[in-house]
């Protein structure tokens, strides 16, 4: 305002030629040419990479996830296009996510730590098993744990007492009824933007107890998989330990703060137990065809991997569901005040929490 110039003194701060008089936008205080300053503040969608279309207004109308802030133009939410079934972004169309087979994808970062056969998943399922015990909490019982392909683990839901419970996206189950599984002992190979190789074997499951198995989801990273399986051995140990009769959102509550908690616990250490991958790429451009880790011994770029555990402790606080996210809060109000211990009595005393 009330500044004047030569045209053609003045460049444009991001190609550095000269700008005349038609040509200049301002951003702050710095002058560049209209077509740099579209790109400075006109938003480009992550998935197309083209400027998401503006409304009559001349605004650009688009969605920003929440936690990741991933803009995108409101037609990929109907054009198919693809989201990873663990950190939920859409697909870019320059960075193909891999198919699992099932109508799940996902994404590279999330591949990186992804765990995909039973014996992949071990040393996680003992790890956290010690970390039930660190809270006093062991569970004697050699309860056994499959990685199961999604098909196999809708089938067991349904065949469990509780089938008409289905909901539409299960990942894990801890079993008292279902008499055989198939579980993937073999992982599979990337080949192009799919899975191929698999090994799966029949498996006959022994029940000498009230918990005959837990079945998880193949293919999850590495803490999404563990906040499952610390979510599927909360009910067994309640199952164990003779607690009866507890409402559902007060069990799934309780599963869900123990899930929460072992989650914090893996971010807050910085996942420094781990050593780092050698095959992990620190980039998340990595190939397609590039290997991923062995998760529950490595993980992916540690950076990478908080960040995930992260989203998934936000998923658990903001989940939209009355049995699992409301569930959730109770129970976490009631650890809070008063402690676990004191809050898993009361639940054995009256089935509810304390108020
Ligand atoms: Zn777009
Ligand atoms: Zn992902
Ligand atoms: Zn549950």
């Amino acid at each position: 305002m009330g500044t004047y110039f030569h045209p053609g003194c003045i460049c444009c701060r991001s190609c550095s030629f000269p700008l005349t008089e038609h040509e200049i936008s301002m951003s702050g205080n710095y002058p560049y040419h209209r077509s740099y300053f579209k790109e400075l503040t006109h938003p480009k969608c992550e998935v197309c990479h083209q400027f998401i279309p503006t409304n009559r207004a001349g605004l650009a109308v688009h969605r920003c996830s929440r936690f990741w802030s991933q803009k995108y133009c409101l037609s990929h939410e109907l054009d198919k296009t693809a989201y990873c079934c663990s950190c939920r972004r859409l697909e870019s169309w320059n960075a193909r996510y891999i198919s699992l087979g099932d109508g799940r994808s996902l994404c590279l970062e999330c591949l990186e730590s992804a765990v995909m056969d039973t014996g992949d998943c071990q040393l996680l399922y003992h790890s956290i098993r010690d970390y039930y015990e660190g809270m006093n909490m062991r569970i004697d019982q050699q309860i056994p744990m499959f990685l199961v392909e999604r098909q196999v683990l809708n089938e067991a839901i349904v065949e469990e007492k509780h089938g008409n419970r289905r909901l539409p996206e299960n990942r894990g189950v801890c079993l008292s009824e279902v008499q055989r599984i198939t579980s993937i002992v073999k992982r599979p190979k990337i080949e192009g933007h799919r899975l191929v190789g698999m090994r799966t074997q029949r498996q006959k499951l022994i029940r000498n107890s009230e918990v005959i198995a837990i079945l998880v989801l193949f293919g999850f990273p590495r803490l999404l998989t563990g906040s499952i399986l610390a979510h599927e051995l909360m009910h067994s140990w309640l199952r164990l330990k003779g607690y009866r009769n507890i409402k559902r959102e007060v069990e799934e509550g309780i599963c869900e703060v123990l899930s929460y908690m072992w989650l914090e616990s893996e971010v807050m250490s910085g996942l420094r137990s781990r050593p780092s991958s050698s095959t992990a790429s620190s980039s998340s451009s990595s190939s397609s065809s590039s290997h991923y880790s062995s998760s529950s011994k490595k993980g992916g770029n540690s950076s990478t991997e908080k960040k995930l555990g992260e989203f998934f402790m936000y998923q658990i606080v903001n989940s939209p569901s009355k049995i699992y996210g409301d569930g959730f809060r109770a129970a976490n109000v009631a650890v809070n005040k008063y402690g676990l211990r004191r809050t898993l009595d009361h639940i054995h005393m009256t089935g509810s929490f304390p108020i």
